[in-house]
């Protein structure tokens, strides 16, 4: 894999959009053929990237998306404020469409100048696990990984070589 390098959002909506087609179709063939070494090629790409790419240059996902956050989240974090739940799910979060928690805005409260978390060490789960890729049955959340190519540099890259695989060639 190239060196990757950070992208803005606004760009990586842009390039997501020149690559719909290649992507959607890939997607689409995937979603189909279920390749039996989907995870390891794909966790193989995330490994090799995320080795390379510093998230602490990006905070893309912290900038323009909220995790879901669960009530045991929700808690911990409270805890860390010294905080009652109750009101820290009053002040930072809403029901989203879903009726799952997310905050009330992004950027995320918690996200710092530097681009450290403030909450690091008790961060929602979601945020531990994004932008899962390092997931198993990856065929399972093909639709989310295209739509998180337009927020993360290192799932647009990871798509964009599996597009030019041999193996899932499209
Ligand atoms: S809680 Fe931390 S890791 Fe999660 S979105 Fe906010 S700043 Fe990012
Ligand atoms: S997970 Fe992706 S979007 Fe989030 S900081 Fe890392 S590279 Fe950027």
């Amino acid at each position: 894999m190239d060196q990757i390098p950070y992208i803005k959002p606004e760009k990586l909506r842009e390039f997501t959009n020149n690559r719909r087609q290649d992507f959607t179709l890939l997607f689409k063939k995937l979603k189909a053929k279920k390749p039996k070494n989907l995870d390891d090629v794909i966790h193989e790409l995330h490994n090799e990237a995320f080795d390379q790419f510093d998230c602490l240059t990006c905070a893309n996902c912290c900038s323009t998306i909220s995790p879901v956050i669960t009530e045991k989240d929700a808690e911990r974090m409270a805890k860390r404020l010294k905080m009652k739940a109750v009101d820290f799910i009053s002040q930072y979060l809403r029901i989203d469409e879903d009726k799952d928690y997310v905050f009330k805005q992004t950027p995320c409260p918690f996200l710092m100048a530097d681009n450290y978390c403030m909450v690091y060490e008790d961060r929602p789960k979601a945020c531990r696990e994004y932008p899962h890729t390092d997931r198993k049955r990856m065929y399972q959340i093909l639709n989310l990984t295209h739509k998180n190519c337009e927020v993360c540099p290192v799932v647009f890259c990871i798509t964009d070589e599996l597009a030019k695989n041999s193996i899932f060639k499209v």
